[in-house]
């Protein structure tokens, strides 16, 4: 349903994008992530038909966004980056106008725009002026205009960046609803925000693909995969004799919270010999949990930049 191919994009030195092959198919929600300046917005833009692909090409329900960009706007509904609108209209002026934009008209057009304001719960603000919003409701009224002429694909450049924790929530249910028939790629900071509403993954570091798959083929990738955590007050002797064990790489323990996570060497599976050597060593543990990975870990690793660790996983 969408789609690029060795899609690319050029300013001055900087290849902003470069080579990216992506396929995104209807009941997947790909999160595009990538560290500041990755070249999510200038993907997503690329694809809305906002700015002309460099290189290569995207394509929107089988319609080439350049050779056929009306088909492949009316396939799509797009949430540009920081939500952009009309500040003077007030929520209903702008949402009729662009329902008209859309020809979301008639009967069944007004039934749909009342759907959209009451899943996004805009009735409270329908006559006032959008630049009078809170960050919140200029997000949700740019996200109903997204979804107003109900389109097969989505793109949505940090849809719930500026909301609170509920708002986020009700944003991420409706992602998840929507996904069922259509293909969408939601662009984030928030690595919570993959478990939360998406399947699919692709991070992005300077340009390129870096990584690709479902959340748990990613955190695979982890040193995290297959590793042993547990606390443990005292228990420097067990700690050291852990990290004799063959299957260990390494024992450590966090400065912060005095966890202590125990590493497989190669991907072992390390859980049984962990527990064992507990035992036999009398220490009392809490907490004891075997990790399936974490995505931070891969996505420090891939991109080899810091991440916003404000929401992460
Ligand atoms: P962020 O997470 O900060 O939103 P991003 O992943 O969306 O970043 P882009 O906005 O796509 O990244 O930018 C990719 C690169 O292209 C950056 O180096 C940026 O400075 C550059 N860039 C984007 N737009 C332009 C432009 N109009 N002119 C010159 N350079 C640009």
């Amino acid at each position: 349903m969408i789609e690029t191919e060795h899609l690319g994009k050029r300013y001055g030195r900087i290849d902003a994008v470069a080579d990216l092959s992506l396929k995104v198919a209807p009941g997947q929600v790909l999160a595009l992530l990538g560290p500041n300046g990755a070249g999510k917005t200038t993907t997503m833009r690329m694809i809305a038909g906002f700015l002309v692909p460099g290189s290569g090409r995207a394509c929107v329900c089988g319609h080439d966004v350049v050779r056929d960009p009306m088909r492949a706007r009316r396939s799509l509904g797009y949430l540009p980056e920081g939500a952009p609108s009309y500040g003077e209209l007030s929520v209903a002026e702008f949402l009729a106008f662009a329902a008209r934009v859309r020809g979301v008209t008639g009967i069944a057009g007004n039934r749909r725009l009342d759907e959209m304001i009451e899943r996004l719960q805009l009735q409270p603000v329908l006559a006032q002026s959008i630049e009078t919003l809170s960050k919140g409701y200029r997000r949700r009224v740019c996200l109903a205009q997204a979804m107003l002429h109900d389109p097969p694909a989505l793109i949505l450049d940090e849809p719930t960046d500026g909301l609170d924790p509920n708002q986020q929530r009700e944003v991420h249910a409706l992602i998840r609803g929507m996904a069922r028939d259509r293909a969408i790629i939601v662009s984030t900071h928030a690595l919570d925000e993959v478990r939360a509403a998406c399947n699919r993954v692709a991070i992005l570091a300077h340009g390129r693909l870096r990584a690709q798959g479902t959340p748990s083929e990613l955190e695979q990738q982890s040193r995290y995969h297959r590793a042993v955590s547990f606390r443990a007050p005292a228990s420097a002797l067990a700690r050291e004799l852990l990290g004799r064990l063959p299957e260990v790489d390494a024992v450590e323990v966090d400065p912060v919270d005095g966890r202590i996570t125990v590493f497989p060497r190669d991907g072992h599976e390390i859980f049984g010999s962990v527990v064992k050597l507990l035992e036999e060593q009398h220490v009392r543990v809490d907490e004891l949990q075997l990790e399936r990975g974490r995505l931070d870990d891969v996505f420090r690793s891939v991109t080899g930049d810091a991440i916003d660790t404000r929401r992460a996983a």
